[in-house]
């Protein structure tokens, strides 16, 4: 369970990797569309690469590169069981074919 960030009610959350489930995802008291927020441990990914390359200066740094990249998945993990829902700011795509009936005449 989620809370809706317009009406503060609880939203039903699909799971996570169910990308298709998430687009269409509306909140059932206020019908306002909602999205997944991004897990903030995302940030922390781009760290772990030179993490390891400082990992082959010692054995400390590698303990602590391990530790860090365990951490990260963990947090990815416990942020990808309870998400956070946030409003979609993005409308639906617009089809691109458009009639255009009322264009100019050639
Ligand atoms: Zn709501």
């Amino acid at each position: 369970m989620a809370t809706c960030p317009a009406c503060n009610g609880g939203v039903v959350t699909p799971f996570f990797l169910k990308l298709d489930a998430w687009r269409w995802l509306v909140c059932p008291h206020c019908k306002v569309r909602l999205e997944m927020k991004p897990p903030r441990s995302v940030v922390l990914g781009p760290l772990v690469a030179p993490l390891f390359l400082l990992a082959r200066r010692g054995h400390v740094f590698e303990v602590m590169a391990f530790l860090f990249l365990f951490a990260t998945i963990f947090l990815l993990l416990l942020e990808s069981v309870r998400p956070k829902v946030q409003l979609r700011k993005k409308p639906l795509p617009k089809p691109t074919i458009r009639l255009d009936i009322d264009g100019p005449s050639k």
